[in-house]
């Protein structure tokens, strides 16, 4: 899940509903952002990936704006680089916050980008 730029007064929502489910539509991976890594974050998609985590972080991260921390790089169009036709490469080892998203943390208006919202009312 990508953090959209002009919207980081972000809610942390401790949701009470288990019924969320995601439908992997990718399209919180779409929009503008960052996807910020956390400790040991780099090292668990590096060995998915089957490469180290020198060469993850040289071909697949950049710096956060804040400059204190790495994100994955992004496309052109704003879509996460880890984003295929399948859905996310890395499912497996997905950063915490993309796996956080929209249950312990969201943005205003994010039910109009994710196709999962209704199974979460
Ligand atoms: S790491 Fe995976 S889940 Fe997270 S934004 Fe990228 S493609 Fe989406
Ligand atoms: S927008 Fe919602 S349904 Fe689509 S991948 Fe993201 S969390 Fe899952």
């Amino acid at each position: 899940m990508r953090v959209h730029p002009t919207r980081l007064t972000l809610r942390l929502l401790p949701m009470t509903t288990t019924d969320f489910s995601c439908e992997r539509c990718g399209n919180c991976c779409r929009i503008p952002g960052e996807v910020r890594l956390l400790d040991g974050e780099p090292e668990k998609i590096a060995a998915l990936l089957g490469i180290s985590t020198d060469a993850f972080i040289q071909s697949h991260t950049r710096l956060t704006r804040d400059r204190i921390g790495l994100s994955i790089i992004e496309r052109k169009d704003h879509s996460c680089s880890m984003l295929d036709s399948d859905g996310c490469r890395i499912e497996e080892a997905k950063p915490y916050q993309c796996r956080a998203f929209p249950l312990d943390w969201n943005y205003d208006g994010w039910e109009a980008i994710c196709a999962a919202a209704e199974s979460e009312l």
